[in-house]
């Protein structure tokens, strides 16, 4: 375990030696943890904080399970590592259960992030079009507002401009269409897919693109980074029907969806729709292990079982799918299951929700509360008739006095680039109900603060 000397000045080391992911609110806010336990982290000075973000780095079950460091550990003692171009039982019994969640029709290859469990992807769709005769198939389709990860390709998936800008040229062949927004556009709730503008605007752009270079459409059930935009019921169906109709490929990113975030095993599974690929990541350790898989249904994978070796799935990656990582992920669905993390997400979602929308929807600048399962957005915005984001200060205000009251939420959006107006709120599956009243509690008290 990390011994803290006392009167080591941390901060002052952070600052000098680690270039963090994101810029941090405020030069010095950073919160260093130290340790953590059930929805709470401690941090180095000794200060609580409930996070009720970790849903977005997908600490599923809760922080301080010993029986998945339990798991971990006894792997690592059996067999340490080795390589998925042979096999170990680990993976195998991981791709199984994967398959049992699933609904048996899957192969996964396994990799160690989201992005690359994407990329992965990607380069898989290509191939099994080259293979069935159809190399020209190289387009991907994929919605603004929508992040996908940080990888040449899986970043020119993402469809947030400032988040790209100043490192392209991307990977070429994405194009992008925008989501359905329901706050915006209420009156599409109950609309059939085919009828939804955003389908629509899918079939088009396929058809002006020509069909025959079509390889696919990736999309979360719920877009998360991009402010929470929960879809009208039939909206994944109809984009699917549309894939079938162009002969393209349905990607579902469940790198945040899945796992039980939003009610279901996957979030694809509130939309009564199969998609042909499913890439998964951080959730199947509830994050305690970094591990990744794209479920491949096994038509496709038929395809790439020629004799010869240009047939190959020509990818390869040393830790994806290593023993320990595996191990600790079966113990991590048991979890689930034996407490029913699934359904749980479902019903302390409800109370949040609806506890949120009580306290909340009263305020000026609270425009919508939405969200599935424990996967809640809050879209802050200037006024409930422009419905114009409100601006990034304000949101910032809200978040840091969120903080000082020792609550971590986020922040998401990209309405217009450069804004981030929907607060997230995506806490441990297992959180109490006494910690989402705090959660409601503090967001009421800084968000009356504010106005
Ligand atoms: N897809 C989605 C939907 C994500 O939210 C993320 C990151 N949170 C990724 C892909 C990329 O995952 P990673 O950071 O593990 O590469």
């Amino acid at each position: 375990m990390t011994k803290i000397k006392q009167g080591e000045d941390f901060l002052t080391k952070d600052r000098d030696y680690i270039w963090h992911s994101m810029k941090p609110y405020s030069p010095d806010s950073t919160l260093i943890a130290e340790k953590a336990e059930g929805s709470w982290v401690t941090d180095h000075k000794g200060k609580r904080y409930l996070d009720a973000m970790a849903g977005l780095w997908c600490v599923n079950v809760g922080y301080g399970r010993t029986e998945l460091a339990d798991a971990a550990y006894e792997q690592l003692k059996q067999m340490a590592y080795f390589p998925l171009s042979q096999s170990h039982i680990p993976a195998i019994k991981l791709a199984e259960k994967l398959n049992e969640l699933l609904g048996d029709d899957y192969v996964i290859f396994f990799s160690n992030s989201g992005s690359e469990a994407n990329e992965t992807a990607f380069k898989l769709v290509r191939q099994y079009h080259q293979q069935n005769g159809e190399p020209e198939r190289y387009k991907f389709i994929s919605r603004y507002r929508a992040y996908h990860g940080n990888s040449m390709g899986a970043l020119a998936a993402t469809g947030q401009a400032q988040r790209k800008y100043k490192y392209e040229p991307l990977a070429p062949g994405f194009l992008h269409v925008a989501p359905p927004d329901l706050y915006r556009d209420a009156d599409q709730a109950d609309m059939n897919g085919a009828d939804l503008q955003s389908v629509k605007d899918i079939d088009r752009v396929m058809t002006w693109e020509l069909s025959e270079t079509i390889a696919g459409v990736i999309m979360e059930p719920i877009i998360t980074g991009g402010g929470v935009i929960v879809p009208p019921d039939q909206y994944m169906k109809g984009v699917k029907e549309v894939c079938e109709k162009h002969g393209a490929l349905l990607i579902a990113d469940e790198v945040i969806c899945g796992f039980g975030r939003t009610g279901k095993p996957f979030g694809f599974m509130n939309y009564d729709v199969k998609p042909d690929i499913i890439t998964m990541a951080k959730g199947i350790t509830s994050a305690y292990l970094p591990l990744s898989a794209t479920a491949v249904r096994k038509e496709i994978y038929e395809a790439f079982k020629g004799s010869e070796e240009y047939d190959y799935f020509r990818h390869v990656n040393t830790f994806g799918g290593n023993p320990a990582a595996c191990a600790l992920a079966l113990k991590n669905l048991e979890i689930m299951e034996n407490e029913q993390l699934f359904d749980r997400s479902r019903e302390l979602g409800d109370y949040l929700k609806q506890g949120l929308s009580s306290k909340l929807k009263g305020l000026p600048f609270v425009g919508d509360v939405r969200g599935k399962g424990l996967l809640v957005g809050i879209e802050l915005v200037k006024d409930k008739t422009s419905k114009d984001p409100l601006g990034t200060d304000l949101v910032n205000k809200v978040i840091g006095g969120c903080k000082q009251k020792g609550l971590i939420i986020g922040k998401n959006g990209a309405t217009v680039a450069g804004y981030n107006n929907v607060l997230t709120l995506a806490p441990p599956l297992n959180i109490e109900f006494e910690d989402l009243d705090f959660i409601i509690q503090t967001l009421s008290e800084e968000l009356k603060a504010i106005q």
